[in-house]
């Protein structure tokens, strides 16, 4: 086996490319209609949400800003603990503004829920998220979510920005990693 190969890393595939962009046009018609006659900040928290903030912002047919940020998760990398460090803020101020968080999946929801309370303190005048997975059977807190692209199995998956130890993010899809890639 080649060291470059992936294919053979990768079990079932949840999502294909194409049905990812499907999903996301369908996302963004409602989130057109729903932010009509109103300016649109999209934030994203780095590295997972690039590939949906990509895509997702490209397929609006609107104005709308963009602006990232980098957290770190204090303690165990595979669970998430909800407490988080800023590595790199917004460089945009937030108040006032109509603010729509991308985010690649929504595990426990303990990192979103984090990052809620900490845009929603520095007084948006709308603070929604959009998530391109849910795992309904993971969640630990309520994220009230307005839009969700899928709502997916409680396995590992990697792909379209979702990496394992900071591999498979460029996989078009989404997919099950193969068990015998972290045994
Ligand atoms: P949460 O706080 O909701 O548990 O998840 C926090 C972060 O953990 C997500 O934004 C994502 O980066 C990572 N994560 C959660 N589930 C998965 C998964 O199935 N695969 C990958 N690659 N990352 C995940
Ligand atoms: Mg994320
Ligand atoms: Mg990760």
């Amino acid at each position: 086996m080649l060291p470059e190969d992936i294919s053979s890393d990768l079990d079932t595939v949840l999502l294909t490319e194409e049905q990812i962009t499907a999903r996301l046009a369908e996302i963004a018609r409602k989130i057109e209609a729903d932010y009509e006659g109103r300016d649109l900040l999209l934030v994203a928290v780095l590295k997972g949400a690039v590939m949906v903030m990509a895509d997702l912002a490209r397929e609006l047919e609107r104005h709308v800003e963009i602006d990232f940020m980098a957290v770190s998760s204090y303690g165990k990398s595979t669970h998430s603990s909800g407490v988080v460090r800023i590595v790199k803020d917004l460089d945009v101020d937030l108040s006032g503004r109509n603010v729509l968080i991308v985010e690649d999946i929504i595990d426990s929801g303990l990192t979103l829920d984090w990052l809620r309370r900490n845009l929603q303190s520095r007084n948006p005048a709308s603070l929604e998220v959009c998530a391109l997975l849910r795992k309904p059977d993971a969640l630990k807190v309520d994220i009230d979510a307005k839009y969700v692209g899928f709502d997916i199995p409680n396995d590992f998956v990697v792909g379209y920005g979702l990496d394992y130890a900071e591999r498979y993010r460029n996989v078009r899809g989404v997919a099950v990693l193969a068990p015998h890639v972290y045994s």
